[in-house]
């Protein structure tokens, strides 16, 4: 029943038809519970207020499949004035984005070149940007531009996913990089060719993969809201000494906050995914394939509007 209720909610993530009437009939079916509106502007007293309770964030502007030269421009422009605004309003967030959303699947050179920008643009204000990863068709390039712009620029990171067979490899070829990763178990619909699709695997691996970075000496973010995966790295931490200023928790904004709090609480950093802008359907998808408990304030968002 899970696996058909997640492959459901999957495909609809990618329904193009669904996805525009989402837009245009604009009601957001509860998403506004995981989804901090529609302009930066609306996420910047939410982001206050994560502060005030002494949650760090990365903020992503929601969007992807761009696919023309002008829209990636756009894109682009968003992430930029993102991080102005960021620095102007003294908030403390990082910048998550997605490489399809600056024109990945139009050229190498123009996401290259738009990546470069936002880096000079976050470099100035101290502001990390972390390159999301989308699926396993876009993994390899994803990782070439990170090794490649990373070379040039420190505030960058990106994310691995335990739930491909690949990753270990890549992570291995990422360490001399001196990563910032962000290690989650992965959200797409991907076939047993390329990933794992036991859900044990999937986190044995990603116990694996946070164990190799954080032993490496790398800067680890653990994306999991999953207490078996915080349990691991709580202890593997204590059992190896390794400093709570070397790893952080990072959640999704609406999902699990007495955990969120009580991480911070116990003196952990705990940091809030916090996405906005009108391309919130395939993202509110994909979180409901991942936990069907969430249709629960969606059916309730669908009779409330
Ligand atoms: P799951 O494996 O889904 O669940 C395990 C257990 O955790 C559940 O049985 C339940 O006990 C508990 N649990 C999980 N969710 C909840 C909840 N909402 N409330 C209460 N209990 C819960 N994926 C990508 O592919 N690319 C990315 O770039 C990416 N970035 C991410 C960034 C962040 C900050 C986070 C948190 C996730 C990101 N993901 C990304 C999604 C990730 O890959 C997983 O799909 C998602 O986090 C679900 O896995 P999980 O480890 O949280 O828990």
């Amino acid at each position: 029943m899970e696996a058909i209720s997640k492959n459901f909610f999957l495909y609809l993530s990618n329904n193009k038809v669904l996805d525009r009437l989402a837009k245009r009939y604009g009601s957001r079916f509860g998403a506004d519970k995981i989804v901090g509106g529609e302009e930066f502007s609306q996420a910047i007293p939410l982001i206050e207020q994560l502060n005030e309770e002494g949650l760090e964030v990365t903020v992503d502007h929601l969007g992807e499949f761009v696919n023309s030269e002008s829209e990636a421009k756009e894109r682009k422009q968003e992430c930029i004035e993102t991080i102005q605004s960021i620095a102007r309003n003294q908030l403390n967030s990082e910048v998550s984005l997605k490489l399809t959303s600056l024109g990945m699947d139009i050229s190498e050179q123009l996401v290259k070149e738009n990546m470069e920008e936002i880096l000079e643009e976050a470099k100035k204000y101290d502001v990390t940007v972390t390159i999301d990863m989308e699926d396993s068709s876009r993994c390899q390039a994803t990782l070439d531009m990170y090794k490649t712009l990373k070379a040039k620029y420190d505030n960058l990171g990106t994310v691995l996913q335990s739930y491909l067979y690949s990753t270990e490899e890549d992570l291995k070829e990422l360490l001399p990089y001196d990563p910032y990763l962000r290690l989650v178990k992965g959200a797409y619909k991907e076939s047993g060719k390329v990933a794992f699709t036991e859900k044990q695997s999937v986190d044995e691996n990603l116990k694996r993969l946070i164990k190799t970075n954080l032993l490496n000496g790398h800067y680890t973010a653990v994306g999991s809201h999953d207490d078996a995966i915080i349990d691991y790295t709580k202890k593997l931490a204590e059992e190896h000494g390794i400093s709570r200023d070397q790893f952080e928790f990072q959640m999704l904004y609406g999902m699990r906050n007495q955990m969120q709090k009580d991480l911070k609480d116990e003196g952990y950093t705990v940091r809030v995914y916090l996405p906005y802008g009108e391309d919130w359907y395939g993202y509110f998808m994909r979180r409901l394939a991942e936990r069907p408990a969430n249709i629960a304030f969606a059916i309730k968002g669908i009779f409330s509007k």
